[in-house]
């Protein structure tokens, strides 16, 4: 695992997941991980570096209940571990589906992923000793999303909240739910921005102009769809797929073979038009999506 020095005492850490993040925040008294990777020997790495800081890995932080974020959590047995209260359902929801598709045992993968201590629903401060990380909810990728946030550093963990290596994600969320939480996160003054998989973005301007483009990206789909159902309310997916095409809604801001991105674009779409003919009253209730 490759551990990139972003200020002092602040560090991201790389998972294999389409270019993952994972984040450790060292104050004068204690430490804290954000999420702890894909599998047990990423989250032992984790907690060796911490360790080897002088250390102990006895504060964690998740983000979210998605398997890349919670499955190293052997190395962390015995930690404070701080996360929304929507994560107990979310995270069993996802392992149950991750499993099924990937032809695993629910059951392992439970035992294998880190469970919250500490949870909770509106924000919530550690202070790690010269250091303080506000945590606070940012949903729409996931229900149970928060962000990590080192206010005096201007330095904001968001986890797949913010994606700069993939298209937005929504999963089992929401898209307008996460165009909020995206627009809120372009209205504080961010100078570093660790996404949840991607490169890190460093500047206000490239950072506001980031969140600019995936809030358009989402806006701008959810129309192409209103329209094309408005017209024909029973639309399938390819006709929906052909109105939200990679090439004007991406452009070149990510190759079309990178990661599956032309399979991602595809599952953003379809979730937002699943989405939408919920709104439309064409369907009764959301089939969601993984
Ligand atoms: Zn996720």
């Amino acid at each position: 695992m490759a551990f990139t020095k972003l200020l002092a005492g602040v560090y991201c850490a790389d998972h294999r997941v389409a270019e993952g993040k994972n984040g450790v925040i060292f104050g004068n008294a204690r430490a804290l991980v954000i999420d702890v990777g894909t599998d047990p020997q990423e989250g032992s790495e984790l907690a060796t570096f911490v360790q080897q800081a002088g250390f102990a890995p006895s504060r964690v932080v998740l983000t979210h209940g998605h398997s890349d974020h919670v499955l190293g959590g052997a190395a962390f047995e015995g930690a404070e571990v701080f996360a929304s209260s929507l994560i107990h359902d979310h995270m069993r929801q996802h392992l149950r589906r991750f499993a099924e598709r990937k032809g695993l045992h629910y059951a392992e993968l439970l035992a294998q992923a880190l469970k919250p201590t500490i949870t909770f629903n509106d924000e919530l401060t550690i202070d790690l000793g010269g250091k303080v990380v506000r945590l606070f909810p940012a949903p729409g990728h996931s229900p149970d999303g928060i962000c990590a946030y080192l206010e005096q550093d201007r330095l904001l963990f968001a986890s797949d909240t913010v994606v700069t290596g993939i298209v937005p994600a929504i999963n089992d969320g929401d898209s307008a739910v996460l165009e909020n939480s995206l627009t809120k996160i372009r209205r504080m003054e961010i100078e570093i921005l660790v996404p949840g998989h991607g490169s890190v973005l460093y500047g206000s301007a490239a950072i506001q102009e980031w969140l600019t483009w995936e809030i358009a990206y989402l806006s701008s789909i959810r129309s192409a769809i209103a329209e094309v159902l408005a017209e024909k309310p029973s639309a399938d997916d390819e006709m929906i797929a052909l109105a939200a095409p990679f090439q004007r809604l991406i452009g070149g801001r990510f190759p079309k073979d990178r990661h599956n991105m032309d399979s991602r674009h595809r599952a953003t779409v379809l979730k937002i038009a699943a989405e939408e003919r919920v709104h439309q009253g064409i369907v009764a209730i959301s089939e969601g999506q993984e």
